[in-house]
């Protein structure tokens, strides 16, 4: 996941920084830039591994849906009824650890799919 944050690990977009591959466009779609961001929300190739956290939003996730999927709801922010609460904030840890199988589905398989061509001495 902290890849995912920093827009490191093997996004083509880091890589191309640090002259490991020549371009930095998306390898899964007509992308010119793979990011971080790219990868996450919006490249149609990983469509699939969004869905469970789509349904449970009810929309596709985007940037600023991290804050709130990777923290839970502040006490000011929940209702004042019990059951409620804990209804809420059961959905908020759900919902963070979809969207943290989430990344680890993607990055697993993004690094998966990448090391075996890169050159394993510059990637290491
Ligand atoms: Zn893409």
């Amino acid at each position: 996941m902290s890849q995912v944050l920093t827009g490191h690990g093997c996004f083509q977009q880091y890589l191309h920084s640090k002259a490991i591959v020549e371009m930095p466009d998306c390898v899964h779609c007509p992308v010119n830039v793979e990011s971080a961001e790219h990868t996450i929300f919006d490249c149609p190739f990983w469509k699939d591994s969004r869905e469970d956290l789509t349904r449970a939003i009810g929309r596709a996730p985007r940037p600023n849906d991290v804050m709130d999927l990777l923290c839970s709801p502040m006490p000011s922010e929940l209702p004042e009824d019990a059951q409620q609460r804990s209804r809420i904030r059961a959905q908020a840890s759900k919902n963070h650890k979809m969207f943290s199988d989430m990344g680890e589905e993607i990055m697993g398989q993004e690094s998966t799919n990448k090391t075996g061509w890169l050159e394993a001495p510059k990637y290491l």
